[in-house]
């Protein structure tokens, strides 16, 4: 009799732990390239569940959707050679998904971007967010910087009028349309003017949000600020899990083999490049 109560016992707490799983939202990360693992590791933080996404079939099930930082030509490159364009359009189209890009993930959601900031030739965006950005518009990498910013994180119930911010060769919004909300503005200091040679401009846009889609320049994934992700959370729990109706076919790990793998370094005396080469 023991045992069996005991059984019964370890069921019906497996099926709770199994039910809560399954009420649990799922937010997908984009995981080509970029800080896609801290923004997972908040997620988890946050009571979500976190779902890599490097295909279109792992898209499917998930209400929202981080972009991550990282670089918006290289995640672009990716994104197309790995046939996943049309499925990112599919899943922010119909405006039932939540969207959030941090830093090039910014950049990827806007509709337009400063020409002479962009890669030569253009580049390749999302789009979906009435802005115009500018990127790298605070530098080159050397130029990151770490602050504090003014913010409005809606639905906070903390006296929530600041964050800590990091801005990592981040773009900035220098136009919003008028459907778009803006949530947190950077300064310019007197110093960071001169720095910059911009004596004209007072502040630029760093943080929006139009309907179902977020976007911050800055990376509250690196930070221990869960703020923004609950507040993508909430943006989450109210859209519809993603069913693609062009249900994309599974394609195999294997077809995205890379075209050249680096061998191990260093490299003593063997001349293992030229025998790849045939040289
Ligand atoms: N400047 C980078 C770009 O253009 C973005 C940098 C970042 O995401 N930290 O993509």
């Amino acid at each position: 009799i023991n045992m069996s109560t005991t059984t019964t016992t370890t069921t019906k707490d497996n099926n709770s732990n199994n039910s809560n799983d399954i009420n649990q939202i799922k937010i997908g990360v984009l995981a080509l390239q970029g800080s896609f693992r801290e923004h997972c590791s908040m997620i988890k933080r946050c009571g979500g569940c976190p779902i890599e996404v490097r295909n279109a079939s792992q898209l499917e099930q998930c209400q929202g959707l981080i972009i991550p930082g990282g670089e918006s030509t290289t995640m672009a490159n990716i994104a197309r050679r790995w046939n996943l364009f049309d499925a990112l359009r599919e899943f922010e189209d119909k405006g039932e998904r939540a969207v959030w890009g941090t830093c090039a993930g910014l950049i990827f959601l806007a509709d337009r971007i400063e020409e002479s900031t962009a890669k030569q030739g253009g580049q390749e965006l999302l789009g979906g967010i009435d802005v115009d950005v500018s990127r790298n518009f605070f530098g080159s990498q050397i130029d990151s910087f770490e602050t504090e910013i003014p913010c409005s994180i809606p639905g906070s119930t903390e006296n929530d009028t600041k964050c800590r911010a990091l801005f990592i060769r981040a773009p900035a919004i220098k136009k919003v349309g008028k459907d778009v909300e803006v949530l947190a503005r950077y300064f310019l200091s007197n110093e960071k003017k001169k720095e910059m040679n911009l004596m004209d401009v007072e502040s630029v846009v760093v943080a929006v949000k139009q309907k179902n889609l977020l976007a911050t320049s800055f990376h509250p994934e690196l930070t221990s600020d869960l703020r923004w992700h609950e507040l993508f959370m909430r943006m989450s729990k109210e859209c519809k899990p993603f069913v693609s109706e062009n249900r994309p076919e599974v394609r195999s790990q294997d077809e995205f083999k890379p075209l050249y793998v680096h061998p191990d370094l260093p490299i003593f005396k063997d001349n293992v490049l030229a025998k790849r080469f045939g040289e």
